[in-house]
């Protein structure tokens, strides 16, 4: 049933009025439902939240006889607002798939050949635990290195650190979102967080640069993007490739791949030069302005067209369009940001934008959290390392989270040795660019341990595998959710764990007890922690298993007021269009164009994203999904496709400048793409043979990109730096 944002204040109203708690389960509920139980039948409603992407959307999940029937999404949660996409909606897939790791394992054969025997979760955690501790001994706690996305990081998180180690990896973060949150570090203070705060609901004017939203499938943003579209908002997209949301655009640019920077500097000049930008605004919240003036006369649009392949009167169009909206503009900074090795300094003139057409703060441009206090447990305490995080590479300004430092590391032994990965819920081989690099590295530790719930291509390299299970079977962290309001929401579980996968926060304790850090876990159950937790907050522990979450209206403070004045953690207290921090060491203060190098005739650049209906490589193999989209096809334009002979629907495959060749991949002859590069959906072209619908399926984006720059200011790795042939195959 769909639900309005205006349904969604009436649920969120309801709970807090505590009209919700009254209600039984079924009256909560069962209106969400079209599902019809036979006579005899009990159906439980059971609200949890979604993992089937990283956006936790609260789902309800409807139990009958101890099956999952149906998911929904839960109107009590801002995050779906009563409304699941298809992957959430297929969340039983994951919960239900056969080919899930059903026991642990020990490597029995070479490592990556697939031979295992069974063992029994004693017997596979003390082998864990013994070698941990034997690599502890010889080289020190920081030769273990722990990745991880999803679910289980809080758990994962505790136990790494607890274990004296420094050294953690997040795809997430190098390939994806570190260009964009030390962009907006250093010009803000602080990150646009995660949902971003993006006010898309209430903008006049939405730019997205390479942004596919309704591709990449982030549930409330859509929403908000829907309702823009229904307001009229003026939608720019910037994009080399005719995306979904170039579809609903006013304005598409197909702009040369790398020359945003190009766009954006002629933009802040037009707007600065014709005086577009909010004065106010600037004289009062920013840095810089008279050096970003300066700096910035250079990039004209005559300039700009001849590096963007844009027309100059529609730059100056699109820039006036965005003054005259100001400050209800949002200019979406984008989650994927790991493209040229230039990331910061595009984001950063995304996040100038932004601040001299006032938008921080401001209705339709980013806003403010709330600011709503909320009691905690108190934190651990954990042991000082004696040696510094290799996490964080040479990058001046990134965090320690470099997934391809580890990897390096462990490659080098420089400067120390790392002998061991605990990989949990991330498919380092399809996350990291140039999965040879990664076999290298694990072809070096002396052990690697996978926690997982689906045999991916990393977790059948471990030497041990121990099985997680679904969210849909387990507790994990309250969320948190400090968006424009506060909520809170919990993950329970719905079923018990099929066969014999744990949850991870169980895998995790019963690792620290062998370990000798069990004290850091100080429960004998999550359940038991949450509702501590709970009692700590001042949140009813009942009512919050009930409806899912906790939703506190009137918690908002969105937008600038007399009152309500944003602070900006950067060293003049101000937004700085000229950063110091960056000048202070040795980078450009103000974003200069630099331009990238292009394809030679008969190369393209190799263009990756996602598709609405799966989450990277984590989903391939999911029954309901995989039948919406069983494989990745190669985007190629008419144009080229014709003069190559390529028909639509073609087997080809692709090399690339180092000469490794793809998987064979079906051609996508189209017009929604400049000619000078290809684009596929990324996740796909599994080696694992127990994936078995997934294996085999479409060629994997990763295995092209033996090349990538990192970035020196955050080590985002751009990947879009990699160039293809085409081949028929
Ligand atoms: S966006 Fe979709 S897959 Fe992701 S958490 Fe929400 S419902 Fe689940």
């Amino acid at each position: 049933m769909p639900i309005s944002r205006r349904d969604f204040l009436k649920y969120t109203s309801m709970a807090a009025a505590g009209t919700a708690v009254s209600l039984s389960d079924a009256e909560l509920f069962s209106h969400l439902f079209a599902i019809s139980p036979e006579p005899h039948e009990d159906v439980n409603y059971i609200p949890t939240y979604c993992e089937v992407c990283f956006w936790n959307c609260g789902a309800v999940a409807a139990v009958v006889n101890g099956k999952v029937k149906k998911l929904e999404g839960n109107p009590y949660d801002p995050r779906s607002r009563g409304k699941l996409c298809a992957r959430g909606n297929a969340g039983v897939g994951e919960l239900y798939d056969e080919d899930r790791l059903k026991h642990p394992m020990i490597r029995t054969g070479e490592r990556g050949d697939g031979k295992y025997r069974e063992a029994s979760w004693d017997e596979a955690l003390n082998y864990a635990a013994e070698k941990m501790t034997k690599i502890k001994n010889e080289y020190g706690p920081e030769s273990v290195a722990f990745m991880m996305h999803g679910g289980i990081t809080t758990h994962l998180m505790n136990l790494g650190k607890a274990f004296g180690s420094p050294n953690f990896g997040f795809p997430s973060y190098g390939q994806c979102r570190a260009a964009r949150m030390v962009a907006y570090d250093l010009t803000y203070g602080a990150d646009v967080g995660s949902p971003e705060r993006v006010d898309m609901a209430n903008s006049r004017v939405i730019v997205f640069f390479g942004t596919h939203l309704g591709e990449n499938m982030h549930n409330s943003q859509v929403q908000d993007f829907t309702e823009a579209l229904g307001s009229r908002a003026k939608i720019i997209v910037v994009d080399p490739r005719f995306s979904t949301a170039a579809g609903k655009a006013d304005h598409w640019l197909p702009i040369r791949p790398g020359a945003d920077m190009a766009l954006m500097l002629a933009w802040i000049n037009i707007i600065i030069s014709e005086g577009l930008y909010d004065r106010e605004y600037v004289d009062k919240y920013t840095a810089g302005f008279d050096e970003l003036k300066e700096s910035v006369k250079e990039y004209t649009p005559e300039w700009a067209s001849k590096e963007t392949d844009l027309p100059a009167d529609i730059i100056v169009e699109t820039a006036r369009e965005l003054g005259r909206y100001a400050p209800s503009v949002c200019v979406h900074p984008g989650r994927f940001t790991a493209w040229h090795g230039n990331d910061t300094q595009r984001e950063r003139c995304i996040a100038i934008l932004g601040a001299i057409l006032g938008t921080w703060g401001r209705e339709g441009g980013i806003y403010l959290p709330t600011k709503a206090p909320l009691a905690g447990a108190a934190g651990m305490s954990y042991p000082v390392p004696s040696r510094a995080s290799i996490a964080k590479g040479p990058h001046a300004f990134a965090q320690p989270q470099l997934m391809q430092a580890v990897r390096r590391t462990t490659i080098t032994a420089d400067p120390y040795p790392i002998k061991a990965w605990v990989v949990a819920g991330t498919n380092i081989l399809r996350a990291v660019p140039n999965p040879a690099k990664s076999i290298e590295a694990i072809m070096k530790l002396d052990l690697l341990i996978a926690i997982d719930i689906r045999p991916l291509d990393t977790a059948m390299m471990a030497d041990v595998i121990l099985p997680e299970c679904t969210y849909l079977e387990r507790h994990d962290a309250l969320k948190i959710d400090r968006g424009v309001s506060l909520s809170v929401g919990i993950r329970q579980p719905v079923v018990e764990p099929l066969y014999k996968s744990k949850a991870g926060w169980w895998i995790c304790k019963e690792l620290g007890n062998r370990l000798g850090v069990g004290g850091y876990f100080p429960y004998e159950t999550y359940e038991d922690h949450i509702k501590k937790e709970c009692a700590a907050m001042n949140i009813d522990y009942d009512e919050l298993t009930r409806v899912g979450t906790k939703f506190y209206p009137g918690t908002d403070n969105p937008y600038i007021t007399n009152e309500n004045q944003p602070v900006f953690k950067t060293p003049s207290g101000k937004i700085e269009l000229y950063s110091s921090r960056l000048a202070e060491q040795g980078f450009a203060p103000i974003p200069k164009y630099n331009r990238i190098e292009q394809p030679e005739k008969g190369w393209f650049r190799l263009l990756s994203g996602r598709s609405p209906v799966h989450s990277f490589s984590r989903t391939a193999n999911n029954q309901k999904l995989f039948e919406l989209f069983e494989e990745n096809v190669l985007w190629i334009n008419a144009k080229v496709a014709f003069s190559m002979g390529i028909r639509d629907g073609q087997n080809i495959i692709l090399v690339n400048q180092d000469n490794i060749m793809s998987e064979i991949i079906k051609a996508k002859v189209t017009q929604r793409i400049r000619n000078d590069c290809v684009y596929m959906v990324h996740g796909f072209g599994a080696k694992s043979r127990l994936l078995s619908r997934a294996y085999g399926r479409g060629a994997d984006d990763s295995r092209l990109m033996t090349r990538f720059i990192a970035d020196p200011i955050s080590g985002s790795t751009g990947m879009r730096v990699n160039f293809v042939r085409i081949e028929k195959a």
